[in-house]
């Protein structure tokens, strides 16, 4: 099917926005009439320059408060269509979207609305153009698709068919099946948009809230099948209107879109066989088994502090890779590596970013298929030489740049690593999450990007007050791997100052897990593993909000350990000092199915994270 995207979708000049959609390899666009207006360009000269860019122009809008008018305005709308009519023959489109009237003159009344589409439908014809109406869910009269189709129906005319649009059906809650009684052919246009669920005034959450589908709360792949269900094989268009994505780079916005659209239409075959025979040739989404292993990007002069670190957290150097300055850093299961390279990838990520994490490997059942199944969703790979008798890992771009890898071959470790035995360490026995920071709006971005290549899903957003500012916080989980996705906006705040000191996105903090919270917190203390400092108003708190018993509360100030529960699980934590440049370690213990991340005590943790003020440099190992 034709991929298209309106071009009030995407920020920039019409120019800038037209090599952004074509660039993110969309077949179409729907010009937004003030896009038009505003450009100095003749209707002739804009259509040369959408089919210069390879793409063709699937429809015009809006045509607005045209049914159901007394005179004079029911003519002037008659001449003010011919006139757009004309311009359209101009631009090279043959569809305009005529939106539900909101004009205080219009009349109700089904047939009324249907003979004035029939007129049109006349009027069209002669010019050699297709109308479609579409539903405005804040319509004065019609609000539902289900009434326009009706209007459409009883105006039984070959040029006027029905336009939907996913927020106007499912933003006002109307069951999407409805649409599987409407003829594929009587509907010209499909329009996708997705929305977070917020309670608000219908036009306002539109105009301002909409964004790409799988990115917000609305079930648009509901939508997709039922439009699907009718046989309808037009365009599937993208129509947002999103102040963030209006001030955001074009070019990041059109491809984020364009993946929201592969995505969806790969859930929808994969949930209607019967509709789709020919399943598309990439790989389903799948779920990741872990985390195999976590590469640090660094050089030989900072390569001693994190090793140090790690050292002091219970890993122990037990490999080192065959061909490259890379060393390996185990306990419990658990794989870090240290890479001091001085040129290739790790060297960029280091020059760019500092010591920061620049791989992150998954372990996946197909590791070709999760690779596969990202560039088909326009994720950049990387094809690094290999050299021989090493393995070949495939890799994707992910967030800030950093690489991930997916491993199904646990050859890994002895063909590229020359390894002995992991001594007892700490008692940490895997990664429980990993919290990546990033701009605000960015956030979008990535959720989209885990919740698209992986079957994953996400927790409601979570708003965490640092005390200079707010920071949203987004966890995903993908089966054996956790996310937190970190926006800031305020520069001041932790994870703001973060972005600008690591030039921006990165891994600023790596969980860990341990099956005894108390007993990892004793074996780090004795190798010195430097402890964020919890202050004891915050156990008085705890003690008293969930009915702790006072000895456990004393064994948790003791370690600085901090508590949270959630129906019936608990969850335990404990914090490492922050680096200078803000990374910093946690430990976690979940028990009784425990889902969170802690959110309610990281303001605390943020406060003594400020508090602790000079940052604690390690001793050199
Ligand atoms: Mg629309
Ligand atoms: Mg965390």
């Amino acid at each position: 099917m034709k991929t298209s995207i309106a071009t009030v979708s995407v920020s920039g000049s019409f120019a800038e926005k037209l090599a952004a959609i074509a660039a993110a390899g969309f077949d179409g666009i729907e010009i937004f009439e003030q896009d038009f207006l505003a450009s100095d360009h003749t209707p002739a000269e804009v259509g040369r320059m959408v089919r210069d860019h390879g793409l063709e122009i699937t429809l015009f809008q809006p045509f607005r408060d045209f049914e159901g008018l007394p005179e004079p305005h029911r003519s002037r709308a008659f001449a003010r269509a011919a006139r757009k009519f004309d311009l359209m023959t101009q631009l090279g489109t043959d569809l305009v979207l005529v939106c539900s009237s909101v004009h205080p003159a219009a009349m109700g009344g089904i047939d009324r609305m249907a003979a004035d589409f029939n007129a049109l439908g006349d009027l069209a014809a002669a010019h050699g153009v297709r109308v479609g109406f579409e539903a405005l869910c804040w319509g004065r009269h019609v609000n539902d698709h289900r009434d326009a189709w009706e209007v459409v129906r009883r105006a039984d005319h070959a040029n006027v068919g029905l336009i939907l649009d996913s927020f106007h059906t499912l933003g006002r809650k109307i069951d999407p099946d409805t649409i599987r009684r409407i003829p594929g052919d009587r509907i010209f246009f499909v329009q996708l948009a997705d929305a977070p669920s917020i309670d608000m005034d219908l036009l306002y959450w539109s105009r301002h809230f909409r964004n790409m589908p799988g990115e917000g709360d609305l079930d648009v792949t509901a939508f997709l099948r039922a439009v699907m269900a009718t046989g309808y094989a037009g365009p599937l268009s993208l129509e947002i209107f999103n102040d963030q994505f209006r001030a955001g780079l074009p070019r990041l916005v059109a491809l984020d879109g364009h993946r929201s659209l592969i995505n969806l239409m790969d859930r929808v075959r994969r949930r209607e066989p019967a509709l789709a025979p020919d399943l598309p040739a990439f790989p389903a989404p799948d779920t990741v088994l872990g985390v195999e292993f976590i590469e640090f990007a660094t050089s030989e002069t900072d390569a001693p502090a994190l090793q140090s670190l790690l050292a002091a957290s219970g890993f122990d150097r037990c490999g080192q890779h065959v061909s490259k300055p890379v060393t390996l850093w185990r306990q419990g299961g658990v794989n870090v590596l240290v890479n001091t390279a001085t040129e290739g990838f790790a060297h960029t990520s280091f020059v760019a970013h500092g010591t920061t994490v620049s791989e992150l490997a998954l372990r996946v059942p197909d590791a070709q298929g999760a690779a596969d199944r990202a560039r088909a969703l326009l994720v950049a790979g990387l094809d690094q030489p290999v050299p021989p008798g090493e393995l070949a890992i495939p890799a994707i771009r992910g967030a800030g740049g950093s690489l991930i890898r997916f491993v199904d071959d646990q050859r890994l470790w002895d063909v590229d690593f020359r390894t002995s035995p992991a001594p007892q360490g700490a008692g940490l026995i895997g990664v429980d999450h990993i919290g990546q920071t990033m701009p605000y709006d960015e956030m979008l971005s990535w959720s989209l990007f885990y919740t698209a290549l992986f079957s994953a899903e996400r927790a409601p957003m979570v708003d965490v007050a640092d005390p200079d500012g707010l920071v949203r916080s987004q966890a995903i989980r993908a089966g054996g791997l956790r996310v937190t996705l970190n926006g800031a906006e305020a520069r001041r705040t932790l994870a703001g100052r973060f972005i600008e000191d690591s030039l921006g996105s990165a891994v600023q903090h790596i969980a860990f897990a341990s099956a005894d919270i108390f007993a990892t917190a004793a074996a780090l203390a004795a190798r010195g593993f430097p402890v964020l400092q919890i202050g004891a108003n915050y156990y008085h708190d705890v003690e008293a909000r969930f009915g702790l018993d006072p000895a456990l509360v004393a064994r948790m100030q003791a370690a600085n350990v901090l508590y949270d529960e959630d129906g019936g699980g608990q969850f335990f934590q404990l914090y490492g000092a922050s680096r200078s440049d803000g990374f910093f370690l946690e430990i976690v213990q979940r028990q009784g199915g425990y889902q969170g991340y802690g959110a309610p005590n990281a303001p605390f943790r943020i406060a003594a994270q400020k508090r602790a003020a000079r940052p604690v440099d390690l001793p050199r190992a």
